[in-house]
């Protein structure tokens, strides 16, 4: 079969599921050749059977609203690909999800698990909730009757969720929480637990901090370095936090941060005391971006605009799929920007890649660049397993470590030439090259 007759068959069997079929298209594009030129891959139809889920898991999750009100939103979990590892990713919360942004998420997963080198293998879930305008007890009643079903698919040694869109510390805690109750048992069969219950330092900050240091190798490869570089980034959650903090602790300047409403400009830069009000604000459960500019005058809002107007030199999208498209990419370009680096999964559109790879700029997926969250998660992980926490310098520098490590593996499989490496070609054909050869060594299964 060739390449296109391969993605229809993908697309035919997965009708009405655009992102995930802009997933495969990507990873596809990439490892095309790598796959032709290995009669082994084919012989065991590795590619069919790497876009196929090993097992989709849909749910109802009934729950009561603290006026007295009966709700019903759908819960899921794909667990796509064990190859190296137990199913690996985290959970997202929020009113978008449906089937084919979990199978995206989960495809992505494969790749960027195998890139960090631990034996993780790729999964996502989520439900349609949202947690807007709601209350903390209610928060509480949506995750334990969410547990309550997944608990029967999860375990430290199949699959082990985290947090995502909507899912942080205090909803890791609640369903933690329901796990041990049913199952009464106290394991790691969560990542990014409270620090006094087998949570890891650093997993917070993880994502946002490695996407910095993978910036930072980025720019160091091309004879560069983040000193005084004015830095655009979106979102206002848990990955634009930890990258915003490394960027100032680094020497750069962000100066933006954004919501679904608009995004802010501040020209003195986000930094000390604004992350730590940016904190209290995502902690609120309310609108976060517009009062920013109340607090801090000398900063803008725009409301409806995206952060890829300003002319800066790096941008850092860290919110959700598909939120750079064309337009957006020849704006950055146009205003000088020399590097973009994906926080966020999949947030430029297939259009705005082919600008940032025609004008040969410094771009890497996110496959790649947050590949630090999981990584985090993955030595949370180990120190479930040993019974014994890490200090933050050892976990911190393991990071670091697999940041530059993944790097790396960008550069061998991605240099076109001296000056251009395509790291999407980088990131696909390694990640690749790990799940495919560990599935040909395990059968047909
Ligand atoms: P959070 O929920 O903490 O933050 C997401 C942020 O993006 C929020 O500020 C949200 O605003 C904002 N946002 C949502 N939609 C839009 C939009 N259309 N335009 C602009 N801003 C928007 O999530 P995370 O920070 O955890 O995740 C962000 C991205 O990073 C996701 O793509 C996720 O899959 C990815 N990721 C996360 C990892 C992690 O460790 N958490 C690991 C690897 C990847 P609001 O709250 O107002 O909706």
């Amino acid at each position: 079969m060739n390449k296109q007759a391969f993605l229809e068959k993908v697309a035919a069997r997965n009708p009405g599921q655009p992102e995930f079929l802009q997933a495969v298209k990507e990873v596809v594009e990439c490892i095309w050749d790598v796959y032709e030129n290995n009669p082994i891959f084919q012989d065991a139809n590795i590619l069919e059977r790497l876009v196929e889920p090993e097992r989709v898991i849909m749910f109802r999750v009934p729950w009561v609203s603290d006026s007295g009100e009966v709700n019903v939103n759908r819960g899921y979990r794909v667990e796509f690909n064990s190859a190296i590892g137990p199913y690996k990713g985290g959970l997202r919360f929020h009113p978008s999800v449906n089937l084919s942004i979990l199978k995206f998420l989960g495809f992505e997963q494969i790749f960027k698990n195998a890139l960090t080198t631990l034996p993780m293998g790729g999964g996502k879930g989520g439900s349609d909730f949202n947690f807007r305008g709601r209350s903390d007890g209610e928060i509480m009643r949506f995750c334990q009757s969410f547990m309550t079903e997944l608990q029967r698919h999860i375990g430290h040694r199949t699959d082990i969720p985290a947090g995502d869109i909507g899912v942080g510390a205090r909803e890791i805690g609640y369903l933690f929480g329901q796990y041990k109750r049913i199952r009464n048992e106290f394991t790691g069969v969560l990542t990014g637990k409270g620090l006094h219950w087998g949570g890891s330092l650093v997993r917070p900050e993880a994502t946002g901090f490695g996407v910095v240091y993978f910036a930072e190798e980025m720019l160091k490869a091309a004879g560069d370095n983040l000193e005084g570089k004015k830095v655009a980034i979106s979102g206002f959650g848990n990955v634009a936090w930890g990258a915003a903090t490394k960027v100032s602790e680094l020497g750069g300047k962000v100066v933006t941060l954004s919501g679904p409403d608009g995004y802010i400009y501040d020209p003195d830069g986000v930094q000390g005391d604004k992350i730590e009000y940016m904190l209290m604000l995502r902690a609120s459960n309310n609108d976060i971006v517009a009062p920013y500019a109340k607090e801090f005058p000398n900063a803008s809002f725009h409301p409806g605009k995206r952060p890829w107007e300003q002319p800066v030199d790096l941008a850092l999208p860290c919110a959700t799929q598909n939120e750079l498209d064309k337009k957006d990419a020849e704006a950055l370009i146009k205003n000088g920007c020399k590097c973009v680096v994906e926080g966020a999964n999949m947030p430029s559109t297939c259009d705005a890649v082919e600008v940032f790879q025609k004008a040969k700029i410094l771009y890497a997926p996110g496959k790649a660049a947050n590949a630090g969250g999981v990584t985090t998660s993955g030595l949370e992980m180990s120190q479930n397993y040993q019974g014994i926490p890490w200090q933050r310098e050892k976990v911190d520098a393991e990071l670091h470590k697999i940041m530059v490590r993944i790097h790396d593996q960008c550069l061998e499989y991605g240099r076109i030439d001296e000056n251009y490496t395509n790291y999407v070609i980088g990131a696909n054909v390694s990640g690749f090259l790990k799940v495919a050869r560990a599935m040909v060594e395990q059968g047909v299964v």
